[in-house]
């Protein structure tokens, strides 16, 4: 799934492989796209804010991609999927670089970047550590609201999405339904969970249970109706559409029950994570 930490290690992988380097070919197959030409610029660097990618050239002007469910982009080599998905390709200096099936792409001024990224939250997955004290103010704006409808909404915090949503709630026994507003100890669910995205963020895969450290590996994403992993109850879930927040969700109705206020609990999340590289993140709660 393309979310922070995703888009975050593909503008590494943008700016370690083209920065400072011309376009000498451009060609787009995106209506929003039409008339724009790279060609003659060069690609400054890139850079992610949530789960917006900016690529940023030397006449001024980014490149905006937000990857949805859907897109991807190819670096280095020349991508082999038919035409109509490259949405937009750039021959560079040295190999070539393919937007393909994104659905959200634009060309703006560089100074207006804030247009398209101004309204979001903290983002989880930049340079400095994350205020965890801002972001939990923020995920409790809307005390009613349901905690993973929370956690997806990028104006409180950028770059959760529905992998984090699903995971991050499991791993502390907290129901997704759950209120934000009673969930006690809510700043160490923001404290973990930032460390496990910034930590795939920097080494990858997205994985949330520190085994299979090489793969995706998840607890009970997308497993619904499957025994839980802890408790053996069967997993309960929300098809696409009929959770609140409109995403697919799953939940151990044992392991996770919604109660008038629950408890974040750490202990768990330290056993669970026992083996996952998290661990050794600053941000990680003791
Ligand atoms: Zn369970």
């Amino acid at each position: 799934m393309p979310e922070g930490d995703t888009i975050r290690r593909l503008a590494n992988r943008i700016q370690r492989r083209f920065a400072g380097q011309r376009v000498e070919r451009c060609v787009t197959r995106d209506p929003r796209l039409v008339g724009v030409d790279l060609a003659g610029s060069t690609l400054l660097g890139a850079d992610a804010f949530g789960k917006h990618l900016m690529i940023r050239f030397d006449d001024g002007r980014t490149l905006h991609a937000h990857l949805l469910m859907t897109g991807s982009w190819t670096v280095g080599p020349a991508a082999t999927e038919p035409a109509w998905r490259r949405r937009i390709e750039l021959w560079m200096q040295d190999g070539r670089l393919t937007g393909l099936d994104v659905p959200i792409l634009g060309m703006l001024r560089t100074a207006d970047e804030a247009s398209i990224i101004g309204h979001l939250g903290p983002d989880l997955c930049g340079v400095e550590q994350p205020d965890v004290d801002d972001i939990t103010a923020r995920l409790q704006r809307d005390p009613t609201g349901p905690l993973a409808g929370a956690l997806l909404d990028q104006r409180n915090v950028a770059g959760f999405g529905n992998l984090y949503a699903v995971e991050l709630p499991f791993i502390v026994g907290v129901s997704p339904n759950q209120p934000v507003g009673a969930v006690g100890g809510l700043e160490g669910l923001v404290a973990m969970g930032a460390a496990v995205i910034r930590t795939n963020a920097d080494r990858g895969p997205q994985n949330t249970t520190g085994r299979k450290l090489h793969t995706d590996d998840h607890w009970i994403y997308p497993k619904r109706g499957r025994p839980c992993p802890l408790c053996g109850a069967r997993l309960a879930g929300w098809a696409d559409g009929e959770s609140p927040w409109r995403r697919v969700s799953t939940w151990c109705p044992a392991c996770q029950p919604v109660e008038a206020v629950r408890e974040v609990d750490l202990v768990r999340a330290r056993r669970l994570l026992a083996l996952h590289p998290a661990r050794r993140e600053p941000s990680f709660p003791t």
